[in-house]
């Protein structure tokens, strides 16, 4: 039923945006185009939708979305046939990979890619190219989050229990996210939180939206979460308040971690941080008190050179406190692109296989291989990081295929990366409209949109989810499944690329069987009868049920759209079998399906003894601290109406007209200093170049600190000051913070 009440065909499905993938229904609108009607069934949204998602079907018809192949000719990006766009691109790497070896030719990959195209990329990658400069967007997202869950708990997934034990739990610290833009729907959570008794702490340098709900706001110097958390341990054992049973129990490395917290005395840590003693204190018995709590990381303290270590010190706490591991208690991270979980577990990453498994464990190679077809010893090693591998273009890097990612607007330093990209002997972009990245290419691609094509994403509870074709593409649009389909064609390889979501989806379960992200019991039909299955999700025998699948006749799809209540006759369950994984799912649905594991670490974790792990990690400098040149701190973030770099929702005029353009926030006092009114035109000047935007001027930001969003090109693009500093482990560039001058534009 439409809003107006009218009977009509709906197709269930999910927005395109950020990771909270909120369900939808589409309907038909005789324009041929979609609306989008509220989906009360799903339980993360239950119907709410930020305007970003309302909004998302006007990318769809926009007239100036990309329907046809342009290739460049004497300099101009001109109409082509697909066959001349694919021609080139296959002959550019295939030219590039006979002159300077395959690690010539790059591979860049984006965090809104579904997993069957994530999956398909990273082995296009390394069966066709034979590369191993692979990397995606990801890295420049949750890396750091990742890299620490993976240290302490042995596996990443950004969050280890459902969303809905958020409104339960005691006391939740919210470090470095502004749910409230970012996305909206998921603020609920919170308001529920409060609504049942407990406490929420926000810390954040800015006193964000979301931070106005707190019970308490802590507003810290950019780049000092680390020693924040860790003044929170130091206080947490001088109070007594460690759970010395559960740490003997279930963690190791505790009286290395202790002893690196106790040397950050609380005085010491309100000077590193501006967060007074008091203050440290209220939050402590905030977080100590109830029986259960959480800590739910995002951007602010993990885009940061440190990144890694941060997450680290936040999980001692939860650790020292008993949290983690334990009911509706523990340490979580909020992902933010839309597959960006999805994303990092199927092969995209530079270092990795399908099923989170590690691209240099030769038991996994041998299993990928397996799958794939391919000689073990014939998959290149681990590449380069994102930023690595974009600082690389030009010199070791002559070709590169880029998909979903648009690293002109999003990547740190972007000015220089700019000038890489454009150094290229050819770059090859598919995406829907003409992204700045795009507009630098010797071919465009123009590919199907999440409405226009079936595939699956992994949201950020590691909730995986069927997003539904509900519409025909437009004439002259292939899906990137079909780009590399024919590209491995061309350059070679017949088989192994098929374009059927749901037939590499089946390819995927087995590659990911009895790995890290185990997906091998999750069935389209599964997505579709059950609104989603969480991993790991094993099959209960593997061989048998994940095979058995192949030989299904029936896809899901062609059975279950016309058959929504599940009249169908079910596929034979598998026999159950009981599984020893980290969640202590034991338990097996009715069905004999597992019935995946929404919560993970209640018996033991995924390490080796099944102990959590603490990390010994202390305070460290920011790369770049403010000095007589470069006095202020430059923070970047998001606003709501914009999504990432801004490809898709600046196209969309609702949108725009809410958030039109960059700004820097700034104190009033720093205001005086400059003599800026609002709206004034400033100037804001790093080490890597200029940016100008109108002064925002509110007390809600630090005196010491600015603000700038990222989603905007040209002048005031905020990524042209950003300091690509990498966190030595997860390769996470210093988003968060840098030096920076700010004077009056002009
Ligand atoms: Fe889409 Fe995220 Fe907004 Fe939900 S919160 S509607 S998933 S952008």
């Amino acid at each position: 039923r439409t809003l107006d009440g009218m009977q009509t065909s709906v197709t269930p499905t999910h927005c395109p945006y950020c990771a909270l993938q909120c369900g939808m229904n589409l309907t038909p609108e005789q324009d041929g185009g979609v609306a989008v009607v509220e989906r009360p069934d799903f339980p993360v949204n239950r119907g709410a939708l930020c305007g970003k998602g309302r909004t998302a079907p006007a990318v769809l018809s926009s007239s100036i979305r990309l329907t046809t192949p342009l290739v460049r000719n004497a300099g101009v990006l001109e109409p082509a046939t697909w066959e001349e766009a694919l021609g080139r691109i296959a002959d550019a790497l295939s030219r590039t990979r006979t002159e300077h070896g395959p690690d010539a030719c790059g591979v860049f990959g984006g965090g809104g890619l579904t997993n069957e195209k994530a999956y398909t990329l990273g082995k296009f990658a390394r069966v066709v190219l034979g590369t191993s400069q692979i990397d995606y967007n990801g890295r420049f997202c949750m890396s750091s989050a990742a890299a620490g869950g993976i240290k302490a708990f042995g596996l990443d997934r950004g969050l280890p229990f459902p969303l809905e034990d958020i409104p339960k739990t005691g006391c939740v610290i919210l470090v470095g996210s502004n749910l409230a833009e970012t996305m909206p729907p998921a603020l609920r959570y919170l308001t529920e939180l409060k609504a049942n008794g407990g406490k929420l702490i926000v810390i954040d340098p800015r006193r964000t939206r979301t931070a106005e709900q707190a019970d308490l706001h802590l507003a810290p110097r950019p780049g000092t979460d680390l020693a924040l958390a860790l003044g929170l341990l130091h206080l947490v054992v001088a109070e007594g308040r460690t759970d010395e049973a559960y740490i003997q129990e279930r963690t190791s490395g505790w009286e290395e971690a202790r002893a690196a917290a106790m040397a950050h005395w609380p005085e010491l840590v309100e000077r590193i941080t501006g967060v007074s003693v008091p203050e440290l204190r209220e939050t402590v018995r905030l977080f100590c008190e109830p029986e259960s709590a959480m800590v739910l990381t995002a951007r602010g303290p993990e885009q940061q050179s440190k990144g890694t270590d941060t997450v680290g010190a936040w999980i001692n706490l939860c650790l020292a406190t008993g949290r983690a591991g334990r009911p509706l208690s523990g340490y979580g991270c909020l992902t933010g692109q839309g597959n960006g979980q999805g994303g990092r577990e199927h092969g995209q990453k530079a270092d990795q296989l399908p099923g989170y498994r590690k691209l240099d464990d030769p038991a996994a190679r041998r299993h990928v291989a397996e799958v794939w077809g391919v000689d073990p010893d014939s998959l290149p090693g681990p590449g380069r990081s994102a930023y690595e591998l974009l600082d690389a273009l030009g010199t070791d890097i002559r070709a590169l295929l880029l998909m979903a990612s648009n690293p002109v607007v999003s990547a740190p330093r972007a000015a220089h990366i700019e000038e890489r990209i454009k150094s290229l002997d050819f770059l090859a972009v598919a995406d829907v409209v003409l992204s700045e990245t795009a507009a630098l290419a010797d071919v465009v691609l123009p590919v199907t949109q999440w409405a226009e094509e079936t595939g699956t994403m992994t949201n950020l509870e590691g909730r995986v989810l069927l997003r539904k074709q509900a519409i025909t593409p437009p004439e002259g649009v292939r899906s990137d499944l079909h780009v590399m389909h024919e590209l491995a064609a061309r350059l070679g390889v017949e088989k192994g690329f098929p374009t059927d979501p749901e037939e590499i989806f089946e390819e995927l379960r087995r590659a990911s069987a009895g790995g890290p992200a185990d997906y091998s019991g999750i069935t389209y039909r599964r997505l579709i009868e059950e609104n989603g299955v969480f991993w790991p999700c094993p099959a209960p025998d593997p061989a048998e049920s994940v095979e058995g699948s192949e030989d299904c006749e029936d896809s899901a799809l062609d059975v279950l759209p016309d058959d929504p209540a599940g009249e169908a006759e079910p596929m034979a369950p598998a026999a159950a079998a009981p599984d020893a994984r980290p969640g202590g799912a034991t338990a097996v649905a009715a069905s004999g399906n597992h019935p995946g594991t929404p919560r993970l670490f209640l018996d033991r974790f995924a390490t080796p003894d099944g102990r959590a792990r603490f990390v010994a990690v202390t305070h460290r400098p920011l790369a770049e601290e403010p000095d007589a040149e470069y006095p202020v701190l430059l923070t970047t973030g998001r606003v709501v109406s914009q999504y990432q770099s801004g490809a898709q929702t600046r196209r969309v005029d609702e949108l725009n007209a809410a958030a039109p353009g960059p700004f820097v926030e700034l104190h009033p006092r720093l205001a005086e200093r400059l003599g800026a009114k609002e709206g004034d035109p400033l100037a804001v000047v790093s080490r890597r170049g200029r940016a100008t935007a109108p002064a925002r001027i509110t007390t809600s930001i630090r005196p010491d600190t600015v603000f700038m969003p990222f989603h905007w090109p040209g002048e005031g693009r905020a990524n042209t000051l950003t300091n690509p500093a990498l966190d030595p482990t997860s390769r996470m560039p210093e988003f968060k913070a840098c030096a920076v001058r700010v004077e009056l534009a002009g």
